[in-house]
């Protein structure tokens, strides 16, 4: 436990400007859609930040038409040069309002103020920054013959880093000249409305970038709208399967970026101190909510005990409570939804006869909280060890050898990420070239930068996301 206790550091709120309602941004403005309403709350305290609009398929078609109309009579004769001019003002926009960003991110999802202000805005800012440099220059990107737009993209994205999904998914499409109709989750909607205040202000010509709000029925009709030519998908395996399925037999193009359940493997000879810190930012960053999170650590048995018992007293300095303390380690769950799902998976490990073990911390009594929580003595069959949790959960399973390390790490559906811990380059690389997963970090975990191709094997989709490899699903080449 710590000896001393920090004084409350809560960012303050008044840098956000809420509106206690939405609409949709379609061509350029906000209108008011045909579909009914829903609250969006913050899960840390319940309290409903705004009411916002779900979109109808009368509005979703709108939506498409007002992304064609831009795309045929503007974004697609634009040079090159003059779209990197519009993604380098949205990256400056998203520098310059940067605490909005960040504080309305942390409201409505719950994650800490320190992660949304140090990770999610800037990685954004940076990811439109890195597509501004590639639109002029698409001719020499290795991507084919004279690369061209697909036309209008639909891309849905879920909630775990909703600006910084948006960034991904927005910045390439208008860089290689395509024009965007994008539904943010529903339970994190407000970051890409603000985002749509951004393309005005950036001067953005009107319908370029749509903004539909809405759950899965609202996601459904645009992917399945006849007028998208691509669909980029980011989100759980189950609906990614749905979409695939039903835009199958169809000329349009996807990218499904879907869930992981990535092995972090600690072989003996590995900095212990440091793999530790690697193995609390691998599952207890953004609350586990992150696709590529060390859900599963794999530790070598020689030092297993040691690594267990190291992990255990970190966590005990973990602070977990307001997300908009500037302290905090550990936020909010992002929804009850989610919240009795990670529940429902705890019970069923510890049902399954593995060992729970949490660190002692008070939680919050409103909003939706999860302790950080590491199960131990999880054997390959326990659904903790196989099933995505979307949660501040971490199954302890250990290896004696290399071979059986990478064995349990590729005993999974998915294959999005893993980590590797060993002071042996060999190592590492005999390791890395045997795991089926899109990233191996090494001596290191969750390190994010546009410049890499980010996406999965397996169950956990295909297609690239960031990097040179981004670009290509946004394009075609040839005759
Ligand atoms: P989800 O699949 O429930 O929802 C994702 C989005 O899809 C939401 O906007 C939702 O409204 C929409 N949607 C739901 N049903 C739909 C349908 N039938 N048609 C079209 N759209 C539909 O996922 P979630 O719970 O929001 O997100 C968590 C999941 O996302 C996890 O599995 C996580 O691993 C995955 N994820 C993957 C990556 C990656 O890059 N691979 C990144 C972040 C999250």
């Amino acid at each position: 436990m710590p000896t001393f206790d920090y004084a409350p550091a809560p960012e303050s709120r008044s840098v956000v400007d809420l509106s206690p309602s939405y609409g949709l941004f379609i061509n350029g403005e906000f209108t008011e859609g045909t579909g009914s309403t829903f609250k969006t709350v913050s899960p840390a305290t319940e309290e409903v930040l705004a009411e916002v609009t779900e979109a109808s398929a009368a509005d979703v078609d709108a939506a498409v038409a007002a992304a064609r109309a831009a795309y045929t009579r503007v974004w697609s004769r634009m040079s090159g040069t003059d779209r990197g001019k519009y993604l380098y003002r949205i990256a400056r926009i998203l520098q310059e309002r940067a605490r909005e960003f960040a504080v309305l991110e942390t409201l409505d999802n719950g994650k800490p103020i320190r992660e949304s202000r140090d990770v999610d805005v800037p990685l954004a800012a940076a990811h439109f920054f890195y597509h501004a440099g590639w639109a002029d220059k698409l001719d020499f990107a290795g991507l084919g013959t004279d690369p061209r737009p697909h036309g209008v993209v639909g891309q849905v994205i879920p909630w775990n880093f909703p600006l910084l999904m948006l960034a991904w998914k927005i910045a390439p499409a208008l860089a290689t000249g395509n024009t965007v109709v994008l539904k943010p989750a529903e339970t994190t909607p407000l970051s890409a409305l603000l985002f749509a205040e951004v393309c005005q202000q950036a001067d953005l010509p009107p319908g370029v970038v749509n903004i539909v709000t809405g759950a899965g029925p609202t996601g459904q009709a645009l992917v399945e709208h006849g007028d998208v030519d691509k669909v980029a998908f980011t989100g759980s395996t189950g609906v990614g399967k749905a979409i695939a399925r039903s835009i199958a037999g169809t000329r349009k193009k996807a990218t499904l970026e879907l869930g992981g359940k990535a092995a972090n493997i600690v072989y003996d000879d590995a900095p212990v101190d440091q793999a530790v810190e690697g193995i609390v930012n691998g599952i207890f960053f953004n609350q586990g909510h992150v696709c590529c999170a060390g859900s599963r650590l794999l530790v070598q048995e020689s030092i297993a005990e040691e690594v267990e018992a190291r992990l255990k007293r970190r966590l005990e300095t973990l602070r977990v409570g307001d997300p908009l303390d500037k302290n905090t380690d550990v936020g909010a769950i992002n929804s009850r939804e989610q919240l009795d799902r990670i529940t429902e998976l705890a019970a069923a490990g510890e049902a399954e006869g593995a060992e729970r073990w949490s660190p002692r911390c008070e939680l919050p009594s409103k909003g939706f909280w999860f302790a950080p929580t590491v199960f131990t003595g999880v054997s390959q069959t326990h659904r903790i060890a196989q099933e995505e949790i979307f949660g501040p959960v971490l199954s302890v399973l250990t290896f004696r050898t290399p071979a059986e390390a990478v064995a349990k790490a590729n005993n999974t559906p998915y294959g999005l990420s893993a980590g590797v811990w060993s002071e042996k380059g060999s190592l590492i690389l005999w390791t890395a070239d045997r795991l089926r997963a899109g990233v191996v970090w090494a001596n290191t975990f969750n390190k994010f930068d546009p410049t890499s191709p980010f996406g999965g094997y397996k169950e956990s989709g295909y297609g690239r996301e960031g990097g040179r490899h981004g670009l290509e699903a946004y394009v075609r080449t040839g005759a």
